[in-house]
């Protein structure tokens, strides 16, 4: 049994538990102070608002204490607002939050909330089978550096990356049916 974390301090982290509780072998629990953070075996950080994500993981005391975990080599996937979070930069003169990732993100890159939009492909090293991919006032990444491998990119622009045990979306898997980003953090990051 794996137990698989869900920051759960805004945004989109129900939809995740949601998600991982489809999936056999797997203890899902939502992550909102460092005694659950120590439980997890891998950390999801859901979309949302980065900004106020970043804000809350300091008033929570959880900012070092996860960024200290993801360097030791706890297994993450960031969805949209949580790539934001794990960027080691963000385009503009932003700081960063975790700053953790060697990716140069740029938020709201798409524009704004009406320009949000749902498109499908097929990501090779995650299925055979096309999947959906939704995008809310997403971000696409700007830069990646040598150790990043880039998993997706839609109209030139990257979409989903993997950095060791770090692993980046600008969309939401879990505002969809579709488990196979979950299966594969679980099967190929967390393992
Ligand atoms: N636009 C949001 C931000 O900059 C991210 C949107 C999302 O997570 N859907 O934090």
């Amino acid at each position: 049994m794996k137990t698989v974390g869900v920051l759960a301090l805004q945004g989109s982290f129900r939809e995740h538990l949601k998600l991982l509780g489809q999936i056999e072998g797997i203890h899902p629990i939502p992550v909102k102070n460092v005694q659950t953070l120590q439980q997890v075996d891998g950390i999801i950080l859901p979309g949302g608002e980065s900004t106020t994500q970043g804000k809350l993981l300091k008033d929570f005391s959880l900012l070092e204490p996860l960024k200290e975990r993801i360097l030791s080599g706890l297994p993450v996937w960031g969805t949209c607002a949580g790539t934001i979070l794990l960027a080691k930069q963000i385009a503009g003169d932003e700081p960063p939050h975790l700053g953790v990732m060697d990716i140069t993100i740029r938020r709201n890159a798409y524009g704004g909330q009406l320009d949000s939009f749902i498109d499908e492909t097929i990501i090779p090293a995650v299925s055979a089978q096309k999947i959906p991919l939704v995008f809310i006032r997403a971000p696409w990444i700007d830069k990646t550096e040598d150790n990043v491998k880039v998993l997706a990119s839609l109209n030139g622009k990257v979409i989903a990356a993997k950095q060791g045990q770090m692993l980046a979306t600008s969309f939401h898997p879990e505002l969809t049916y579709d488990l196979s980003f979950h299966q594969y953090f679980i099967d190929q990051i967390i393992k």
